[in-house]
């Protein structure tokens, strides 16, 4: 993908011109940086949407945020919060419509404290998940959130959109993990919310809002994030599937056998295996080749053998599983997760078409997965291919439709529109989601729109306007910015989830 830089025409003595100085001069040398040095942060992950702010503020402390907020407040112009940029659906990128400041949190990266005997850790929110989860393990505990891009996603951004990820099974999403914040909101006062107390009955529990708001209604700077035990005991088994429609019986024999200690059941398909395989040296795992895999972990204070061999001859003996493999060594098991991590076609095929990050109860998942086979087939014949993978035990598949696993392979976008159109409804009428774990940012909003009431679309417009009456955090970002529907385009009352 080239980048090119597309300067706003700044007038010398211009309002906005003004800003900037006044911006450079609150943040200091190292705390900004102009827009043509950035612009890997101006355009999104997947390389669908761009914009071009102003200045990339890099602020180091709340009370820098803060000036940044107050100035911005006072300029009218729009301010984009952005961690490590890896957001899949366009929340991260400059506003094109507004002109706007980026602030990132970038150097906002410190562990503030670690408190073992409290289970938690308070890290600021630039730092990575990686770090955090770092700094858990070396008080011997663990951090709930783990995903693909844990080296570069930050505590900010997980909580800003709610992330899931490998652990949701066991530790629930960002939400779960969140005990307490504090907010920059759009005056400029700081909402301090960082306690760390497991209960708190005094009111609305306002940190909710801002757990996967999409900075939509402030900038996140600190969090108290809560700790678990390490479990130092792990089996990650890599299974392959008579039949896709075995999984939610194997799902439910897996959770008999330990429903606590099942910390992961994905789905993984021969095309990831394959893919993998040649793009990242991945190591075939077995040697019976099947459409379908799954791979689970099992974790716990004392070994995990008996469990994990157990749910496998169980599976095996119902005809569910054909072949299966227990990682015995660290290299063994790394291989597997590395395939895991890696099987995102964004990186592996780059190929792009209609994306959907859906979710379904767990007991449909093989029968949407189905659906969309065949109205695929329906729709484009041999000149397409769906690509899923996921996080099956959250019921949770990341899916694609797109014209072949090449790179550069490209969907002409009216068809992508038609399947994705198609898909949605699908997914309606399957009482599940269009969004389970990225957000919404720019990408999802009209489908968002059709999936909500209007009375739910109503009470989040509520919420932004008494919080940032004038629009100033991500506009045009998130749920509340979902157009309404005209009746005919919502879904039936059968339909809504
Ligand atoms: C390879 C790969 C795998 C992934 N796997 C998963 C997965 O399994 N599960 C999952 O849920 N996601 C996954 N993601 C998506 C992404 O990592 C998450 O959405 C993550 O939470 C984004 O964090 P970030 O720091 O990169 O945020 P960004 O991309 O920078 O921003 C995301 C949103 O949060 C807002 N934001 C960021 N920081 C702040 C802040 N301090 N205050 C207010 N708002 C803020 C931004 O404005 C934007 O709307 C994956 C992405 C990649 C590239």
């Amino acid at each position: 993908m080239g980048l090119s830089y597309d300067a706003p025409m700044l007038e010398v003595s211009s309002p906005e011109a003004r800003l900037v100085d006044e911006l450079q001069a609150i943040l200091g040398a190292g705390g900004w940086l102009e827009p043509s040095d950035a612009l890997h942060l101006t355009v999104d992950y997947r390389g669908v949407f761009s914009g071009t702010p102003l200045l990339v503020a890099r602020p180091d402390s709340v009370d820098v945020v803060r000036a940044v907020v107050r100035l911005c407040a006072a300029a009218g112009v729009a301010i984009v919060s952005q961690g490590g940029h890896t957001s899949l659906s366009g929340g991260s990128v400059p506003t094109t419509d507004r002109p706007s400041v980026l602030l990132s949190t970038s150097r906002m990266n410190r562990i503030v404290s670690v408190d073992p005997a409290r289970f938690t850790i308070t890290a600021e929110a630039g730092c990575t998940i990686e770090q955090v989860q770092q700094a858990a393990a070396a008080v011997d505990l663990e951090l709930g959130m783990d995903w693909g891009a844990r080296g570069t996603a930050t505590v900010g951004g997980a909580v800003s959109t709610n992330a899931g990820g490998l652990n949701v099974l066991r530790y629930g999403p960002a939400r779960d993990s969140v005990l307490g914040l504090e907010v920059v909101l759009a005056d400029g006062e700081v909402f301090d919310g960082l306690r760390a107390l497991r209960k708190d009955n005094t009111g609305y529990d306002l940190k909710h809002l801002f757990i996967g708001g999409e900075g939509s209604l402030g900038v996140v700077t600190q969090a108290v994030l809560r700790l678990h035990p390490r479990q130092d005991h792990h089996r990650t088994m890599f299974a392959a599937l008579s039949d896709l429609d075995a999984v939610h019986e194997l799902f439910a024999m897996a959770c008999a056998r330990d429903h606590g200690g099942l910390t992961a059941f994905e789905l993984v398909p021969e095309t990831g295996v394959a893919g993998t395989i040649g793009a990242f040296g991945v190591l075939r795992p077995l040697a019976t080749v099947a459409d379908w895999y799954l791979l689970a972990r099992f974790s716990g204070s004392s070994s995990m053998d008996a469990t994990a061999e157990g749910f496998l001859s169980d599976a095996v003996d119902a005809g569910l599983v054909v072949d299966a493999t227990v990682a015995m060594t660290v290299a063994q098991e790394e291989n597997l997760w590395l395939m895991r991590d890696e099987l995102p076609p964004e990186t592996l095929f780059d190929a792009k078409g209609a994306k959907f990050d859906a979710a379904v109860p767990i007991d449909r998942v093989a029968e949407f997965q189905r659906a969309v086979e065949a109205v695929t087939v329906e729709m484009c014949g041999d000149h397409a291919v769906v690509y899923s993978f996921g996080h099956l035990g959250d019921g949770n598949l990341h899916l694609y439709v797109v014209p072949a696993l090449e790179r550069g392979s490209r969907m002409d976008s009216d068809l992508a529109a038609t399947i994705t159109d198609a898909i949605d409804e699908l997914l309606w009428s399957m009482g599940g989601t269009v969004s389970a774990e990225h957000g919404v940012g720019q990408d999802l909003l009209d489908r968002v729109g059709r999936q909500k009431s209007p009375v739910e679309l109503d009470m989040m417009r509520r919420v932004k306007a008494a919080l940032d009456p004038n629009d100033l955090f991500n506009p045009g970002r998130g749920a509340h910015c979902a157009p309404v529907p005209s009746t005919a385009d919502q879904p039936t009352e059968e339909e809504t989830p």
